[in-house]
């Protein structure tokens, strides 16, 4: 049963162009890059005092390309995502991210991702 497990995931692996024996490196350069701009929800940056919604308004692009996005183009999810207008940039959620999110800069890019989606 483990072996088959095993050769399944290196199959997959080769499948997508990953080698099998490598572990991921906290220096390689996807990793640098994903640590700059994914947002864990981890919410060690709350409480908001504009009442933003950060662990999903700072995760929005990928709640609507893999969760069903119908949920989200609610009045009640333009509302909450449209708080990110009442950003005061006083620096809490930077401050707090334990991976060294610019916190204000993605939720504005969340927004403008969000406004996007919604009018397509
Ligand atoms: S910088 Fe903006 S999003 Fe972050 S805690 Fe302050 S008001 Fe909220």
């Amino acid at each position: 049963m483990c072996f088959s497990l095993n050769r399944d995931r290196k199959s997959q692996m080769t499948t997508y162009g990953l080698d099998c024996k490598s572990s991921p490196n906290k220096d390689s350069y996807h990793l640098k890059e994903l640590a700059g701009n994914i947002c864990r929800g981890c919410g060690y940056y709350l409480p908001c005092s504009a009442n933003i919604p950060i662990p999903m308004a700072a995760r929005m692009g990928l709640c609507l390309r893999r969760m069903p996005y119908q949920q989200f183009m609610t009045p009640h999810w333009h509302e909450m995502m449209h708080r990110i207008e009442s950003c005061t940039d006083c620096g809490h959620c930077r401050a707090n991210c334990p991976y060294g999110l610019d916190t204000p800069a993605l939720l504005r890019r969340m927004l403008s991702e969000y406004e996007e989606f919604f009018r397509n």
